[in-house]
């Protein structure tokens, strides 16, 4: 793969392993490897929320990154030792407003080398899980569209994170798309210009039947209008995705006069 800018070094931050829902780590990282990329964040999902039913979500879908942490931190030393491309110890966080105080007490706690934060539920539900909002009246998919934004605003004002993930997650669900307005992406793009937190732009069902990226066209260029960069996430769970996603980005980069930008460095 050639990057669109050669001078640039490229950065996936987003990728998952199997300390979260992706392939093997060490196959995540030779593909990376051998898409040409500079560096790998690897990015496993992680939830710290106290409730009762946050736990048994997570023990039932076996996102245990809070307990593992360390140990996948080991298997990332190792790998980079034998990798021909720089390795981030990420994390890809569950964002509530009301949780804020254990996300920063976790985070500080563990110092990885950045942090993604990630807004996946509406209505105690997860965005994807599109059964759950079908049956639901427009005006309640309008209004969940507004609490969707109206955390995603609060993600990017906690500044918790160094990068927001997917930013109009809704979207992907068949039943809330289209309902994101013009005053929610100024919102969202007035929040990213006044924040250290940077968006990304998502590849993570671009090969699928939704075939876009997050964030949507427009509200990639309302951020770039602002002068806002974005960061690349391929969102990849499967070794193979991870060139031809990156390959994509690249490319809508260049096409929206999008700069990408780095951190953790
Ligand atoms: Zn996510
Ligand atoms: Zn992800």
């Amino acid at each position: 793969m050639t990057p669109a800018n050669a001078e640039t070094a490229v950065h996936d931050y987003h990728v998952h392993s199997n300390y979260s829902d992706g392939a093997f780590l060490r196959r995540m990282v030779d593909a990376a490897a051998s898409a040409g990329l500079d560096g790998v964040g690897i990015a496993d999902h992680c939830n710290v929320f106290p409730s009762e039913d946050a736990r048994r979500h997570r023990r039932a879908l076996g996102f245990n990154l809070d307990l593992t942490y360390e140990r996948r931190r080991e298997a990332i030393e190792d790998v980079c030792e034998r990798a021909d491309v720089r390795v981030f110890d990420a994390v890809e966080m569950d964002y509530h407003p009301d949780h804020e105080g254990e996300i920063r007490e976790f985070l500080d706690d563990t110092g990885f080398d950045y942090a993604v934060g990630s807004v996946h539920d509406l209505d105690g539900v997860n965005v994807h899980f599109a059964a759950h909002f079908a049956d639901k009246s427009e005006e309640e998919h309008r209004a969940l569209v507004d609490r969707y934004f109206e955390k995603l605003v609060a993600l990017v004002d906690s500044e918790l994170f160094a990068i927001a993930a997917h930013p109009d997650l809704v979207e992907r669900n068949p039943h809330l798309r289209g309902f994101a307005t013009d005053d929610h992406y100024e919102r969202v793009a007035d929040a990213f210009e006044r924040s250290r937190t940077v968006p990304e732009i998502n590849a993570g069902r671009l090969l699928d039947d939704y075939g876009e990226f997050h964030p949507a066209p427009e509200l990639l260029d309302t951020l770039a209008d602002r002068g806002v960069g974005v960061t690349v996430g391929t969102d990849s769970h499967e070794p193979d995705v991870i060139a031809p996603r990156v390959e994509a980005i690249e490319e809508e980069l260049t096409e929206r006069g999008l700069e990408s930008v780095t951190v953790a460095e």
